[in-house]
């Protein structure tokens, strides 16, 4: 898969930042310095790339603090935002002409940018959506284009459409556009030809369908795996035939994905699908949210992320950090934990958000506290330590055996179950002193880093 690189040394650049509980602005500039060369080695548009740190650093440094987020957390946050709106942030959809009018697509792009493959795998999710494309060869120059668009439409059961190979492109783009209203069909999809580079004979061929048929929109294939050629190939068809939006292919491979990241932001075109295989259900919608997060490889934060904004109550949250940071952290904050718990759905959820905890975190630590507190205990938990008596809630260390067993009893317990909170409830503590990044969090803080 492409980005796989990228994504890597994006990771790296947070990694450096998680270990600080406080960044500098002098760590921020290092870390961009990482993100920026990381995108310019996946062959990212170095344009796209100097606005693009330009643009987090100014929000990175303009902005508050949210509450409950760390500041590493606030920069993946700023580079997933600003990743997502260079790829041009919202979901485009093909347009499709109004009521019973036939739309015609016609799909443009160099030999072997998998235009063919293309136009049958959109024929086929067009079907999918109820409509009722025809598949057009109008590549006369590689007999072989025609026999595969014929091929691959009875494999994805459109109709087909072919003139062979001595009639001009334009002609058979008009008889087709006839044949599509006689059959009832309301999609025109025209495989034109491409040549191995730019060329002006296939300019003009391109132009003269275009004033022959009513082109409702003209789709550019292009090959991700050809980084910055693909955007400028992109650039230039667009001046000379027109983009209305860009299908991306082979993005499945080891393309370092520049192109995906570069097309929209320099051409301005939108980036309608991607193709990631050669099969021909292997085509998905372009979702530049999805792609940004799949690329920082951290769905999962960023959603804790989106919910510390809505949930956390980041003041309690920088108290029960502050707290831990000074080793403090005792059985009344395991209890206002436990309720903040309660809130959220759980500790795994509650450490993403204590800000310098969530990022620090490996699995099977994860694990070993989601064990200390499972929530099916929870009640027996809050039990326990209401039993407890003031002095042993915010002084762990006096804990002993007799303490034990009259906790065990006021809270209607076996005496193995308070030795096994107690000794775990100590294990967690231990861990979180050692837990990476516990300097920061004071709630809100102004000028960023
Ligand atoms: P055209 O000359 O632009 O019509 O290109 P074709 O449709 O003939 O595709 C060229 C080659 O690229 C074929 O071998 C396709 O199977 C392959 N191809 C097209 N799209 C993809 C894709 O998304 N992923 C991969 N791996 N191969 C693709």
């Amino acid at each position: 898969m492409a980005f796989e690189s990228l994504s890597e040394k994006l990771q790296n650049a947070f990694r450096n930042l998680r270990g600080k509980g406080r960044l500098s602005e002098d760590d921020v500039k290092l870390a961009l310095k990482e993100i920026r060369i990381a995108l310019l080695e996946a062959d990212v548009n170095y344009r796209v790339v100097k606005d693009f740190t330009r643009a987090v650093q100014e929000r990175a440094v303009g902005t508050d603090i949210l509450n409950g987020l760390n500041p590493a957390q606030q920069v993946v946050k700023l580079v997933d935002e600003e990743l997502t709106r260079m790829m041009g942030s919202e979901t485009r959809e093909i347009a499709y002409r109004p009521g019973q009018e036939i739309t015609v697509i016609m799909m443009i792009g160099l030999q072997g940018a998998g235009k063919t493959t293309t136009a049958a795998k959109l024929a086929g999710k067009m079907k999918q959506k109820g409509k009722r494309p025809l598949l057009v060869a109008c590549d006369i120059y590689r007999p072989a284009a025609i026999d595969q668009l014929r091929i691959n439409a009875e494999k994805q059961q459109v109709a087909f459409f072919s003139m062979g190979d001595k009639n001009r492109p334009s002609d058979i783009a008009r008889a087709a556009y006839e044949h599509a209203r006689k059959n009832n069909n309301n999609v025109l999809i025209l495989d034109t030809a491409g040549r191995l580079h730019i060329d002006e004979d296939m300019m003009a061929e391109l132009e003269e369908i275009k004033s022959g048929v009513d082109v409702a929109q003209t789709i550019l294939v292009v090959d991700a795996m050809t980084g910055q050629d693909a955007v400028n190939v992109a650039q230039t068809f667009d001046q000379k035939v027109g983009v209305d939006g860009v299908i991306l292919t082979k993005l499945d491979g080891d393309s370092r994905g520049g192109a995906a990241l570069s097309i929209r932001a320099v051409t301005g075109k939108p980036i309608l699908y991607v193709g990631m295989g050669e099969k021909l259900s292997d085509l998905e919608q372009f979702y530049p949210d999805r792609m940004a997060s799949r690329i920082l490889g951290m769905g999962d934060v960023l959603s804790l992320i989106e919910k510390a904004e809505q949930e956390i109550d980041a003041e309690e949250a920088a108290k029960l950090t502050d707290k831990v940071k000074k080793a403090e952290f005792d059985y009344n904050d395991y209890l206002t934990s436990l309720s903040q718990m309660r809130k959220m759905g759980g500790i795994s959820s509650i450490l993403g958000m204590l800000p310098g905890l969530g990022m620090g975190v490996s699995k099977s630590q994860m694990s070993q506290i989601e064990g200390a507190v499972d929530e099916k205990k929870l009640a027996r938990t809050e039990a326990i330590i209401h039993s407890m008596t003031p002095q042993e809630r915010s002084d762990p260390k006096i804990m002993n055996i007799h303490r034990k067993h009259r906790i065990a009893r006021g809270a209607g317990l076996d005496i193995a179950e308070v030795n096994r909170f107690v000794k775990q409830f100590e294990q967690t503590r231990k861990m979180m002193k050692k837990m990476p990044g516990l300097m920061g969090g004071k709630g809100r803080r102004r000028g960023g880093f």
